[in-house]
Formats: C-alpha cells, structure tokens, sequence
C-alpha cells in the first residue's frame, strides 16, 4: 500500500500503442459480467496504481480513469465480489484519490463515499482498514472533499470504531486516528452532540495512556483533533465535554511543559488556546489551573509560539474583568512582551497584538484602564486606527475619548500623536467618536498664553541690593 502522499500525475512519458492496448483489455475485463475476469482486472489495476506511486513504468492513461472508476464502483456494487476482490477495489481506490483532485472528485461525485461507509463495516479487518485508508486520503483531498466525509453516518461509525480501537492492532489504531485527524482538521464540524462526546471521551482516554501514545508515537496527531473537536465558536458545550475529562487539561499542560514532548507543543498550545476562547466560565476553568501561567511563560519565551500565545491572551482578556486581573498581576512580563508583539514584523503577532489591546481596552474597568494607561497605552491607539481591521479600528476609535475623559493630562500625547486626525481618516462613519474627542479636547485645551501683552512686564534683577532688608 502507498502513503497518502499527493503525487504530480507523471506526464513525462506517452506509454507504447501496446500498453494501451493492454490496458484496454484490462478496462474491458472490468467492464464485463464475469466474476474472474473483474477479479483479475482489479488485481492488475490495484498493481498498475500502487506502481505509479513506486515509480515503475506501467502508466495508465487519464482516458481510462472514468471508466476504471465506473468499473470498480459497479464492481462493488454489484456484490459479486469475494473479499479479496473487495480489498482491491478499495485499494486502487486509495490510490487513484492520491493522483489529483480531478482523480478524487470523480469518485466522490459518484457517490464513493456511500460505498465505503458501508465497507468500513465489514467485519472482515483487511477491508475495513482499506476503506478507512480510502476516506482519509479522500478527506485530505480539499474542503469539499473533507466536508463530504463528514456525513453523520460516517462520523458516528468512526466514533464507535474508535471506541472499540483498542481491539485493533497499533497500525491499525494509528491508521483510524490519522483518518477521523484528517477529517476534523480545520475545525468547525457539526455532529450530534453523543458522537462528539464519544470522540473526545475516547481520545481523552487515549492521550492520557501514555504508554500506547508512546508505542503508536500519535500524540500530537490526537492532541490536533482533539482541538478541532473543540473548535466550534458557536457550540461551546464541547469544551465543557473536554473540561469534565478527568486531569485532561493538566495532563496537556504538562504535556506542553515537558521538553521531551517537543513534538505535541504546538498541538498541546492549540488546544489550550481553543479552550480560552470559550465562555467566560469555560475560560475561568483553564486560567485556574496551576501551571497555565507556565504555559503562557514559556510560550512567551520561545518565538515560534508567539503567535499563538499572543492570540490565547486576546481571547483571555476578550472576557471579563477577572480575567484582565489574571494578565496584569503579571504586568511587568507581559507589558514588555506585548510592545515587542506590536512592533514586530511578523504579521500575524503584530495582528494578535493589536487584538490584545483592542480586547484590553473594551474589557477593562476603570481603574484597570488607568494601570493601562500608566503603561502608556495611549501610545497604541494610532496603531489600533490605522490597522486594516475594521473591528480594531471601532475599538480605538470608541475608547478614546473615554480614556481622555477619565485621564485628561493625556492631552498633550492625544495632541502629539494626532489621535484626532487618525480617527478622521477612518471615515464619516466614525463621525460620532471624532465629533465627541474634538469637544472634550476643545473643552481641554488649556488658555492660551498672552506672549506680549502691553501691561505685562518682566523684572529682572541681576543681583540684589546690598541695601536690601529681604
Ligand atoms: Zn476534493
């Protein structure tokens, strides 16, 4: 069997009239009704397919692949198969979804979907494994593709065979969690609420085995789905299936702190992070957790993490009150680090920066308003108006005049970076928030200084009278 591995379609080399004469036969023994004349072009074409992935010369036409892909389809269909015959179809199946998109949207636009999920069933392993072997690369063919293999009646089979995957054999077991991996990748699939806790229950279970982890050498491909499991901003209860996972998120925690799990760091901090983008309890949960300000330590301290880290702390502060408490009893780390975020040149940590102070401004009370702007904040709001984010640029535009309001010595920093001027540029829409800085700072502006005013005179003595009494 080959890897899932997406191959160019070799065009190199036009194969001899013979060949495709060869092939032609082959494609009219598939086409035909007798049973051994299927069987024995499947073995040939499960052959031809692997070899286009081994590099050897036998090289079938794209003219044969809708025919080819007919030919197995019916063949399978039509149950005149015996098993072995069945593990073939599927197998030139695999390979055929690895050749290009054109190859895989054949299959999936006749229905191949339907066909395995009633194959993944059989209780005959070689052609279960073979069926799920087909639907992961099918899934990790393109979105279309993914978000056809998120059928329900697909999800729900995979669910009950993950739960009962300790009966399989590891490459087997890998092989199941690699395929539900490359369906869930990119997060947002909705099912019913039993089979996604039927999935995490079963790999929450699954990653705190450390001992079949370590043998299957597959924590951080279950860390990964995990996390898209909970990546669904619009259903955060199964964030709550995930935290009611006993000594889960510690065990991921850990996981991120141990330097020999290098490897899961990344999908350990994306799933931490999806956490804190739940509700306010949800985040209350996480923050609570004795080595999460670790985890956002030494995030913090290694640069391929920052991005990351900069958007969990944006969605930290995105909340509550409390939870801006959590970040600036840390002030004096986390301060200097942000200022290194906003002026990075790394787009996506300046962009997550931003979002940190956008989301701090818009949570903060009072009197965390004011320890920000002792920080000196108020140099980030031009940085928040002329960012190309529509939403960044409505938090700035909407506090400053706020946070002149309450610190009015601002004046002068408001005046020298211009904050005026760059809400202006935003726009009429932003009208209201320019109208209302420009009559506070009217009303603030101090009274002019009369610089030569007739009755106004300056005395200056060089020294005093000695005959001075003072
Ligand atoms: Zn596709």
């Amino acid at each position: 069997m080959v890897k899932s591995s997406k191959k160019e379609k070799n065009e190199t080399a036009t194969p001899p009239e013979s060949d495709t004469f060869n092939i032609n036969l082959f494609v009219t023994m598939l086409e035909s009704s007798c049973r051994i004349q299927v069987s024995t072009a499947l073995y040939f074409f499960r052959k031809a397919f692997a070899s286009i992935h081994d590099g050897s010369d036998i090289l079938i036409r794209d003219q044969f692949y809708v025919r080819i892909k007919n030919g197995v389809l019916n063949a399978l269909r039509s149950e005149i198969l015996d098993v072995d015959g069945e593990i073939n179809a599927v197998w030139i199946i695999t390979n055929m979804c690895c050749i290009s998109k054109e190859v895989t949207h054949l299959f999936v636009n006749s229905n191949v979907l339907e066909v395995l999920t009633q194959l993944i069933r059989s209780s005959n392993p070689r052609l279960s494994n073979q069926s799920i072997w087909a639907i992961a690369n099918i899934s990790a063919d393109c979105v279309s593709c993914k978000t056809m293999c998120r059928r329900p009646k697909l999800l729900k089979i995979l669910s009950k065979m993950l739960q009962n995957s300790h009966q399989l054999e590891d490459t087997e077991r890998r092989q199941l969690i690699w395929c539900i991996n490359n369906i869930l990748t990119g997060g947002r699939a909705t099912m019913l609420a039993p089979v996604a806790r039927s999935f995490i229950r079963t790999f929450s279970n699954l990653i705190l085995d450390t001992e079949v982890i370590e043998r299957m050498n597959c924590a951080p491909m279950v860390l990964w789905t995990l996390a898209n499991l909970v990546d669904i901003t619009h259903d955060t209860t199964r964030i709550d299936m995930l935290q009611s996972q006993t000594n889960l998120v510690e065990h991921v925690i850990l996981l991120f702190l141990d330097e020999n799990e290098k490897q899961s760091h990344a999908a350990a901090l994306r799933l931490l992070g999806n956490i804190a983008v739940g509700s306010d309890t949800q985040t209350d949960h996480l923050l609570t957790k004795i080595n999460f300000r670790y985890v956002l330590h030494r995030a913090m301290s290694i640069p391929e993490h920052h991005c990351e880290v900069a958007w969990i702390y944006s969605n930290i502060v995105a909340g509550a009150v409390r939870h801006v408490d959590f970040v600036l009893e840390d002030s004096d780390r986390f301060y200097g680090w942000l200022l290194s975020g906003i002026n990075s040149d790394i787009p996506r940590f300046r962009k997550e920066s931003l979002w940190i102070v956008g989301n701090l401004l818009a949570t903060a009370d009072e009197y965390q308003r004011s320890q920000l702007v002792e920080f000196g904040i108020i140099n980030h709001l031009p940085d928040l108006l002329k960012y190309d984010d529509g939403r960044l640029n409505e938090k700035g535009a909407v506090t400053a005049t706020e946070l002149l309001r309450e610190h009015p010595w601002q004046y002068r920093l408001y005046k020298d970076l211009d904050i005026l001027g760059c809400i202006d540029a935003l726009g009429p829409q932003y009208s209201t928030q320019k109208a209302e800085l420009q009559m506070l700072l009217n009303e603030l502006e101090p009274p002019k200084r009369m610089e030569k005013h007739p009755e106004c005179r300056v005395v200056c003595y060089s020294k005093l009278p000695n005959d001075s009494s003072i």
